[in-house]
């Protein structure tokens, strides 16, 4: 039972609705109560079979409807086909495989081993379902972020409500057809809207959000999940800076870059945003990576291979961004072109402080390439940042790359690549402060969205023993405790 100060009425449910200054509508709040009308039932019945079934459905939904998630995201920003499977439904359908086959061990307590002071009882952890669920999505990776999270929350018995991101119409509106075909309303529901509608939901008591957004709306989510004390996990963005050392294999180095900077016309929370390249291969690394980016979208970004900025407001913002930039001394040194939501593929020299390409999260195919000669310089710029959410580096020197791991901070660390640790399965995926709180991702998003539970069960524990009244047999015994345990 959960009780609040400024409780309106008692839900019947166990769940508190709070005062909030907007109402909510009706059928967001009716939504919630449904769910959370069910979680005594889940609890009791939500094991291990009902929970891999309803993966099982997840899975067969994506799978039957294939080209029509294509078709969503071809719509909403001319994302090419290969990178939609590559990274849309080949993510999720490989977290449901990894989810389905290790939840049997995921779900089982774990023992703890009992300490001198609790000799003769046993313990365990056990993960239990949070309840009922808020996952709020972007518009970038629209589908795999919306459902990956999913996986993971049914995967660990819980309800949610899914926000998608309304930038994505198209692939919003999938989504919820795709959800309502797989699930009952009491188990996954979907509320499509903008953020009148992530507000309404946010007010709602639910037992975990799981965000994923910009360090601005994080925020806001953080301030609304104070309210009720909702646990939180944040997948947050920020500048990811990528080192390119003076030992790196340039060719690699470009090939990466380029993979992972234009993807998704670098519309990619864990995107390089800009490089660090020593200044002893910087004329041959640019040289590469400009015959690297000719290779791979032709020389005026027009091609196909490269997807569409997700709307003109995102697309003026960038173009916004180079202009700043030219008009404080920036060099383009390819591309620059915009023609309304197709941006270029661009790269960018001579960059100063002031400009604001070097202070805000790029979000696009805008490469700035920053030369340097001391490493010291570069690590003392990483930190005068709030933590990125990604840290590349590409060299040979083992001694560099672990000074600079040691010397930084940072969600993750690719070392000679890009992007994949997002897909490795036994890596937790997150950001720290700035560029998020928690993690995601398998045994990791499983975790985010279950309590662990203790559970202390007293078999033969001597402690009553020096239970009051403190006699003065119980003081010689507290004393020899006192010894004992230091
Ligand atoms: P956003 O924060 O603008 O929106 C995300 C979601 O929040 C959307 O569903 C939106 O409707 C909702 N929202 C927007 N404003 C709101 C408000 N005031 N109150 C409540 N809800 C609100 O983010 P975006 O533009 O969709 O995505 C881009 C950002 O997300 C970038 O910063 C990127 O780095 C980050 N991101 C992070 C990850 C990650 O896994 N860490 C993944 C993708 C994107």
């Amino acid at each position: 039972m959960k009780y609040a100060q400024s409780c309106l009425r008692p839900a019947g449910t166990g769940y508190v609705m709070t005062k909030t200054s907007s109402p909510i509508p009706p059928d967001i709040s009716a939504a919630f109560e449904r769910q959370a009308a069910r979680v005594v039932d889940r609890r009791r019945n939500y094991g291990l079979a009902e929970r891999r079934a309803d993966l099982a459905r997840l899975s067969e939904v994506i799978t039957a409807n294939e080209a029509a998630i294509v078709a969503a995201l071809a719509e909403d920003f001319d994302k090419p086909e290969t990178e939609v499977i590559l990274t849309e439904i080949i993510p999720v359908q490989q977290d449901i495989k990894h989810a389905r086959r290790h939840l049997g061990r995921w779900m089982r307590p774990a023992r703890a081993a009992p300490s001198l002071a609790t000799f003769g009882t046993s313990a365990r952890v056990r993960p239990e379902a949070r309840g009922v669920c808020l996952i709020v999505a972007p518009w970038n990776y629209p589908f795999s972020l919306a459902l990956g999270p999913l996986v993971s929350c049914l995967a660990a018995g819980n309800a949610a409500i899914l926000k998608p991101s309304e930038m994505t119409p198209a692939t919003s509106a999938l989504i919820a057809r795709l959800i309502a075909e797989a699930f009952p309303p009491d188990l996954v529901t979907v509320c499509e809207g903008a953020v009148e509608v992530s507000q309404a939901l946010l007010a709602l008591p639910f037992d975990h959000i799981f965000f994923t957004g910009s360090p601005a709306v994080g925020k806001i989510v953080m301030a609304a999940a104070a309210k009720t004390l909702a646990s939180v996990t944040l997948e947050l963005g920020g500048k990811s800076p990528t080192i390119i050392g003076p030992d790196a294999d340039l060719k690699r180095a470009a090939d990466w870059v380029v993979f992972g900077k234009f993807a998704n016309a670098g519309q990619t929370c864990i995107a390089p945003d800009h490089l660090y390249v020593h200044a002893s291969v910087k004329e041959e690394f640019t040289d590469l990576l400009r015959a690297r980016i000719g290779k791979a979208f032709g020389d005026d970004g027009a091609s196909p291979a490269l997807a569409s900025i997700v709307n003109a407001k995102h697309a003026e913002r960038l173009g916004g961004l180079l202009t700043d930039a030219r008009d404080k001394g920036a060099e383009v040194t390819l591309g620059g072109s915009r023609d309304g939501v197709r941006v270029a593929p661009t790269l960018l020299e001579a960059i100063m402080p002031e400009m604001e390409i070097d202070r805000e999260e790029i979000f696009g195919p805008i490469l700035p390439i920053l030369p340097f000669e001391d490493l010291t310089q570069v690590i003392a710029q990483i930190n005068a940042r709030p933590k990125p959410l990604s840290l590349y580096i590409f060299d040979k020197d083992r001694s560099r790359i672990d000074r600079i791991i040691a010397e930084t901070s940072s969600g993750s660390v690719g070392v000679n690549l890009t992007m994949i640790q997002f897909i490795h399965h036994g890596l937790p995926f997150g950001g720290v402060n700035n560029s998020g709180i928690g993690n995601a991702h398998g045994r990791y998003g499983f975790r985010a969205f279950s309590h662990e539970r203790a559970v202390l069960s007293n078999y033969f524990s001597a402690l009553p023993l020096i239970f009051p009244p403190y006699t003065g047999r119980v003081k010689r015994l507290i004393g020899l405790a006192k010894r004992v345990l230091g």
